[in-house]
């Protein structure tokens, strides 16, 4: 069970989010469109008024921060799986640590943020961006390859029943999570994993690498086999690249 705030328009819904009160958890908060829709350290999430989806799940974990590790792995195999469920043949794909691509286009972004942290547990928020119909005038301020469900469905799936799917996934995964880490979702992150065999560069503030991705592991860090031998990177501030 999880209360549920739904919003026409909103700033952003993982900040909503964030801002509720820690009792009654979890919750949900829904969007049609967000001003001010977040990525990864300060960036945006072109968020129109279209049938894209803007989701944001508050939940207390049952283990502490440093058993964080793998979530937003996690959460990209419970979205992944619902959508290609909802739209036949889709080729959904993930990339290290929060990226849901089709090809090389990104399809949808998964954020991560702490509420806080108390008695060895941790109060955590999942934002969930969807693509299902970017706007033209939108797209225009997205600045890499992206794509949407519309371009890849026959026929496209009904929206609100694809917004409660996706809940429920990520509500069930969070269950798990909660009692048993990213072990459990491993096989399946592996396969959805976009990068596993293939070079990439990573950046790290202002540290750059390459080497050749050879999947994660338990606790979700990247193995990066480099010249001077393999590295685990931890998802966080780290931007990745396929080359
Ligand atoms: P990168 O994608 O470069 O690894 P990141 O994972 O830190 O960086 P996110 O925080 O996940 O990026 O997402 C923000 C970035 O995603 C924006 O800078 C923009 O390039 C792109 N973006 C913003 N809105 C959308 C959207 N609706 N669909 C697809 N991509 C978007």
């Amino acid at each position: 069970r999880a209360r549920f705030h739904y919003h026409w328009a909103t700033g952003s819904t993982n900040a909503d989010a964030l801002a509720l009160a820690r009792d009654e958890l979890p919750r949900i908060v829904v969007a049609e469109y967000q001003h001010a829709g977040r990525g990864r350290r300060g960036r945006q999430w072109q968020s129109p008024f279209a049938a894209n989806l803007y989701l944001s799940v508050r939940f207390p974990l049952a283990r502490g921060f440093s058993a964080l590790g793998g979530l937003s792995l996690a959460v990209g195999v419970a979205v992944a799986e619902v959508l290609v469920a909802a739209v036949p043949g889709l080729d959904v794909g993930l990339k290290w640590p929060n990226d849901l691509l089709v090809g090389q286009a990104k399809l949808g972004g998964i954020l991560v943020e702490l509420a806080g942290e108390m008695d060895g547990q941790v109060d955590v928020v999942i934002g969930v961006g969807i693509n299902g119909r970017m706007t033209a005038s939108q797209a225009e301020q997205i600045d890499q390859r992206w794509t949407d469900l519309a371009s890849h469905a026959r026929q496209m799936p009904d929206r609100t029943a694809l917004c409660g799917d996706l809940l429920s996934s990520v509500l069930a995964m969070l269950a798990t999570f909660s009692e048993r880490g990213f072990v459990p979702f491993m096989a399946r992150f592996d396969q959805y994993d976009l990068c596993c065999g293939r070079s990439v560069r990573v950046q790290a503030g202002d540290q750059q690498e390459e080497g050749v991705a050879r999947g994660v592991t338990e606790d979700g860090a990247l193995r990066l086999q480099t010249a001077n031998g393999e590295r685990l990177l931890h998802g966080g501030e780290v931007s990745l690249r396929i080359q």
